[in-house]
């Protein structure tokens, strides 16, 4: 069997179209629009670029970007201050710090500033709690991007075997409360997991957040199984001199035995932010108290 491959751009390019026009309604009909804000602290290259990919992305989906560049410098009780008044802005629906922050900076102490409410992001405890608890809150965006991609490969999840590889609070642990809240059973692996290969040779679906490149090899996927590759890692290329991206899984040796796999790039890494952009939506309409979009 050789996988079909998942395409993430272009199920995140559907749903980026749907929250456009949940946007356009929301304006049309209760003139709401919704505004996400992004706070950079530092000159990190590679946060430079998502923030901007984040900005651009909310105002093609017709909500207000703001943004926020502070020095490296800034003190965390600036950080926080800035966090505050965000938190107290009526056109501020969604927030989002962009980790990593400097060392002198408590990021636990930054997600638990944001108010619960508008932490699009997902990581505020009392939206992990209402995560693990199974009642509405703002879910971590590529957990619910990687569920989203395994749901329209596979329909129902119901009853289906999910081994996920990673327990971080970011990725394996929301994605092991959203499996079990679609009724799959769970088996969340990390380090210390004895057996790992056997354990995945079992699964319906793999689900890698380790951050070792090529981890998840051929010979653990079961015939048919959906592959969701969560790990972006950069690797050097010899030949080339260069650099490329590849996930936590092996791919071609995993699309041999995989009924559906998502490739990387182009798999669950184009979800992150069309889900960041529907939590915000989301956040909108909770805080307008307007009824959860479809979406
Ligand atoms: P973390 O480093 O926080 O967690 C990695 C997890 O993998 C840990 O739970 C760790 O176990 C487990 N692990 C490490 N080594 C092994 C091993 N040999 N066998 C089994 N499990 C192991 O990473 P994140 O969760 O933040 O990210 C995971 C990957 O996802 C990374 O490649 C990251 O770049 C990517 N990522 C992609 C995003 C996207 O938009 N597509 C967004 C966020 C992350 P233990 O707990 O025992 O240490």
């Amino acid at each position: 069997m050789v996988a079909k491959i998942i395409d993430g751009k272009k199920i995140a390019a559907d749903l980026r179209h749907n929250i456009a026009s949940e946007v356009a309604r929301l304006g049309r009909e209760h003139g709401v629009q919704p505004g996400l804000a992004v706070v950079l602290v530092g000159e990190d290259a590679a946060s430079q670029v998502y923030v901007r990919n984040k900005g651009v992305a909310t105002k093609e989906a017709g909500m207000v970007s703001f943004e926020y560049r502070l020095p490296e410098t800034v003190t965390e009780a600036e950080l926080l201050a800035q966090v505050t008044q965000l938190n107290e802005d009526p056109a501020v629906h969604g927030i989002l710090v962009q980790f990593p922050v400097p060392g002198h900076i408590s990021q636990q102490r930054v997600i638990e500033h944001i108010h619960p409410d508008k932490d699009v992001d997902g990581l505020h405890p009392i939206n992990a709690g209402r995560l693990a608890s199974g009642i509405p809150g703002l879910v971590p965006c590529t957990p619910m991007g990687s569920v989203i991609l395994a749901k329209q490969s596979l329909g129902k999840l119901e009853g289906l075997h999910a081994v996920i590889i990673g327990r971080s609070n970011l990725v394996g642990k929301p994605v092991a409360q959203l499996l079990l809240n679609e009724n799959a059973t769970v088996t969340l692996a990390h380090s210390r997991t004895r057996n790992l290969p056997e354990l995945c040779k079992t699964a319906d679906i793999i689900i890698a957040a380790v951050g070792i490149p090529e981890m998840v090899k051929g010979d653990w996927v079961k015939q048919g199984a959906a592959v969701i590759d969560v790990g972006i890692n950069r690797v050097d290329v010899p030949e080339t001199g260069k650099t490329r991206l590849v996930g936590d899984v092996a791919f071609d040796d995993a699309k041999e035995n995989a009924g559906y796999i998502t490739p990387v790039p182009g798999g669950v890494g184009p979800m992150t932010i069309a889900c960041l952009l529907r939590n915000t939506v989301f956040a909108a309409c909770r805080q307008a108290g307007l009824p959860d979009p479809i979406l």
